[in-house]
């Protein structure tokens, strides 16, 4: 089974604690980045493309644990960055996994056999293994030769000592539908426990830009994949069936940015995982002072090929409260592949995109460096404390 009955019942209860409460926005998953440093460079990451003390920036255990008890999703979801490069983060799984809460750690698996003694198998811990598709697609994905080959022999390690891995898989333009299913079908045989899949977001800085899908090429290779694979239900996707009829064309919705909130070394990050608009110093500040409609497509020209799980996941899994007869009926008939398709959001409305990436850059170089200076002082005679350090690799 891709989600595990108690996650299932345990976040269940969760949504609907928030609803009776009337609660509006609340998170579902928090997507906790600790560090943007990766061992490798992919051509579709939007995620590295930072100067050096800006990746040699750590979140602290504590800066993990706060900003996991500050938000309240039953969710986290640890990405980066490569987790593993991080020091201390089998302490920080470990300091989430006592709070009772779902962690995915996100990794390319390069480190995984390597680190596997650190970490404990259970129900609430589950490694989610990044592959891109099959050998080819994947080490040309990750622009290394023998990164699959890795990943697949730390997954075996990593299933014969009783962990839970699921593989977490993007799409790009020119991902071939048979080789996807193929693909999916040979991820049976390494007894995976669920696939999380996804069309990649076209973000501003990754290196390969032509790479990126919009929202009806990605509705059509959805509609292809699915339809190799019984309407997807010969596979074991961990995601709801509503968020798979969306992928597929069946649904419009629009997106849920605060279902998955995300921390990272600048802070709490506006509106989204994707989108680094600006940061909030706390999630109270995150929830309250963002204008969250300002984003969603059909609202910013940044969001208008957007289908990503980490925006519409949440929003499924609200019409699956809302609607749990269909959301029934997909799972058991499988996703529609054929007719016609739900009518997509306009785009004429939308504001322009804005390009801030420069500033917050420069703003948080200029805090490492007084950062630095004041540490150089308070070894002075006289001089301040710069407060605690960041934690190293
Ligand atoms: S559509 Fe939503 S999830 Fe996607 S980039 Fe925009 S705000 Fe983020």
């Amino acid at each position: 089974m891709a989600i595990p009955l108690l996650q299932k019942f345990r976040v269940g209860a969760y949504v609907v604690r928030k609803h009776l409460s009337g609660t509006r926005r609340y998170p579902l998953a928090l997507m906790l980045e600790p560090l943007f440093r990766c061992n490798l460079a992919c051509a579709g990451c939007g995620k590295i493309d930072y100067p050096e003390p800006i990746l040699d920036q750590r979140l602290s255990i504590d800066e993990c644990l706060g900003a996991v008890d500050e938000c309240g999703a039953p969710v986290v979801s640890i990405a980066g960055g490569e987790p593993l490069l991080h020091k201390d983060m089998a302490r920080i799984v470990e300091g989430i996994v006592a709070r009772r809460k779902f962690v995915y750690l996100c990794t390319n698996a390069l480190l995984l056999e390597k680190k596997l003694d650190q970490y404990r198998p259970g129900p609430y811990f589950t490694w989610s293994v990044h592959l891109d598709g099959d050998q080819d697609m994947h080490d040309r994905a990750v622009c290394q030769p023998g990164v699959y080959r890795r990943a697949l022999a730390a997954i075996g390690r990593a299933k014969a000592r009783g962990f839970r891995v699921n593989i977490n898989c993007t799409l790009f333009d020119g991902a071939e539908p048979e080789r996807v299913a193929r693909f999916f079908d040979s991820l049976a045989l390494l007894d995976v426990d669920g696939i999380t899949v996804s069309p990649g977001y076209a973000y501003e800085r990754a290196p390969e830009q032509q790479h990126f899908l919009n929202r009806n090429n990605t509705r059509q290779l959805f509609r292809d994949i699915f339809k190799r694979g019984d309407g997807g239900r010969r596979w074991a996707f961990g995601q709801s069936s509503l968020f798979l009829d969306f992928l597929a064309g069946n649904q419009r919705y629009h997106c849920t940015p605060w279902g998955n909130p995300t921390r990272t070394v600048f802070g709490w990050q506006r509106p989204c995982y994707l989108l680094g608009e600006g940061y909030a110093a706390s999630f109270a500040e995150l929830m309250d002072e963002t204008d969250w409609d300002a984003y969603g497509t059909g609202n910013y020209e940044k969001c208008a090929n957007c289908m990503v799980h980490s925006g519409y996941e949440a929003t499924a899994v609200m019409d699956t409260l809302a609607h749990p007869l269909a959301a029934a009926r997909v799972a058991l008939a499988g996703v529609r592949t054929d007719g016609p398709m739900a009518p997509d959001i306009a785009l004429e409305g939308q504001r322009p995109a804005q390009y801030v990436h420069a500033r917050h850059v420069a703003v948080k170089l200029a805090e490492i460096g007084g950062r630095k200076a004041g540490a150089g002082l308070a070894g002075a005679p006289g001089g301040r404390d710069a407060g605690p350090a960041p934690a190293a690799e």
